[in-house]
């Protein structure tokens, strides 16, 4: 039997329920292309409670069956497959962008009604590549496989990961590496990049209907309000306030944010350069190209009002017919991300160092700590693990005065609330991640794929980090920092 009837007879019943509403908006706003076909594709990764989560089966049928499905070579009955066209701010400067090596293959809705789209990155050439090939190889997928699903484990909002495919054909770059795709999972892809890009190519009547498409995804209680698209504006900077806490509060460090990669929906996307910090800086950046620091830790909530403050602009003549008025309100809400990002960030110190209770001085207590780490070359992550066994981290902060001061100051405040020792201690294991993808770790973990075939490495990790708050003794490996020769550790764009 040939290839293709052994595909017919066996066609995968994966489950998909494909339905595809972009393609109600403006046509400007994709282009309908299907993914390249890959030589011969084979299935490394395959996320299977992501798939249960779905609906979708999550028994592999015949991992050759599945790999056309993973790579593009086979399109899912009721794909509408779509590269869609997104602007973006990149490092400050206005472009015009697209999905240049993905393609959304269009819109899964599980059983119980919730829309995903799902995509296929590094699946080939579209009319947005520009100069690129449209491939990705094989390390950065597996990267934003395990970084991303990492970030879901820690609770922190994010675009998933269902699946890695290689394609049995080598992408060049710095070397020639293996090409690989793989099958994104988002609530949408719709950025601040989409408006931006409508705002600058299409009419009023346009943006509307992105507008109005946005608000019925993501934000459907807006439409009750007299001006919907203040309310989306509203939610918007509310979500991103609160997501950017939660990077702060673990140490993560996006590295591009520029604005085709924040999203409206408040998830996490494009794990390009991204880190995680080892030893506390504000001033931390991985990303070989990010020479002034834009995109460094210390800098992500202001960034992200930056982007925000694009996102508004394009919905001025939505938000008022008279220009000053639209600002005036485009200016209110931009003002409450400070207030939003705030209160988040400094609920989630409080749960880190186990205050159940607010007092005025809270604040203080955290950025203190945060000037002793930052001159202490502390850990970031292990010194709350630390902290939340009740003791004082090992090493250069063990002895210093300025720290033993604070442990003091910090003990004394447990005692200021009606919670005991235990809840306390509860509430930091809950709250503090015993291991995150710590950059040794995952580099290891791509090495021994890339040079070796080697996925165990990649498989003991992913299982750790799937619980970062068990605090079980498995993890213990995987808590230690890096090295002094794996620093510093640095990320490259273009991947
Ligand atoms: P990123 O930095 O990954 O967010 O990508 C920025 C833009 O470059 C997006 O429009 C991508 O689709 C595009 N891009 C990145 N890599 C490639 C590639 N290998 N081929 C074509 N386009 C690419
Ligand atoms: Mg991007």
């Amino acid at each position: 039997m040939s290839d293709k009837n052994n595909f017919e007879k066996n066609k995968p019943t994966l489950g998909w329920r494909f339905d595809n509403s972009y393609l109600d908006l403006p046509g400007m706003l994709y282009t309908q292309v299907l993914p390249t076909k890959a030589r011969s594709p084979e299935l490394v990764l395959f996320n299977k409670n992501l798939a249960e989560s779905l609906g979708l089966r999550s028994d592999i049928i015949n991992g050759e069956i599945e790999a056309e499905i993973f790579s593009g070579n086979h399109v899912p009955e009721g794909a509408q497959p779509i590269a869609q066209a997104y602007a973006g701010h990149q490092f400050g400067y206005f472009t015009f962008l697209g999905d240049g090596r993905a393609i959304l293959l269009g819109e899964h809705v599980t059983p119980n009604g919730q829309r995903f789209d799902i995509q296929l990155k590094g699946s080939g050439i579209t009319p947005y590549s520009r100069r690129g090939d449209g491939r990705a190889a094989l390390g950065p997928m597996v990267r934003e496989y395990i970084i991303s699903e990492a970030m879901h484990s820690l609770g922190i909002p994010t675009t998933r990961s269902l699946a890695v495919s290689t394609t049995g054909e080598s992408v060049s770059r710095e070397k020639r590496l293996s090409g690989a795709v793989l099958t994104r999972v988002a609530a949408s892809h719709i950025r601040v990049g989409t408006f931006e890009y409508v705002s600058q190519k299409g009419s009023v009547e346009d943006l509307k209907r992105l507008a109005d498409y946005t608000i019925n995804r993501h934000y459907p209680g807006s439409k009750s309000f007299i001006n919907p698209y203040r309310q989306l504006l509203k939610a918007t900077v509310r979500r991103q306030a609160q997501l950017i806490a939660k990077w702060q509060l673990v140490g993560f460090v996006h590295g591009v944010m520029n604005t085709d990669n924040m999203t409206i929906s408040g998830e996490t996307i494009d794990y390009g350069p991204c880190a995680f910090i080892d030893t506390y800086s504000s001033n931390a950046v991985f990303s070989s190209i990010d020479n002034n620091g834009r995109y460094a830790y210390g800098n992500q909530p202001k960034i992200a009002v930056w982007n925000l403050a694009r996102f508004a602009e394009t919905l001025l003549i939505l938000l008022h017919k008279e220009p000053p008025k639209a600002i005036e309100i485009a200016e209110t809400e931009l003002a409450e991300f400070s207030s939003l990002y705030q209160t988040c960030w400094t609920n989630g110190m409080r749960s880190k160092l186990g205050i159940f209770n607010e007092e005025e001085k809270d604040k203080e207590l955290f950025d203190h700590l945060l000037q002793i780490m930052q001159k202490n070359n502390a850990d970031y992550t292990n010194t709350f693990l630390e902290l939340t066994q009740m003791r004082k981290p090992q090493g250069e902060m063990e002895q210093n005065k300025e720290f033993v001061d604070w442990y003091i100051i910090w003990r004394d405040r447990l005692t200021r609330q009606s919670q005991s020792k235990s809840q306390s201690i509860q509430l930091m294991k809950d709250s503090n991640p015993a291991v995150i993808p710590r950059n040794h770790r995952v580099e290891e973990a791509l090495k021994a794929i890339e040079e070796k075939n080697d996925y165990s490495i990649l498989n003991a990790l992913f299982n750790i980090l799937e619980k970062p708050y068990a605090h079980t003794i498995d993890q213990l490996p995987y808590t230690k920092p890096p090295s002094p020769s794996d620093k510093p550790y640095v990320t490259f764009c273009g991947t």
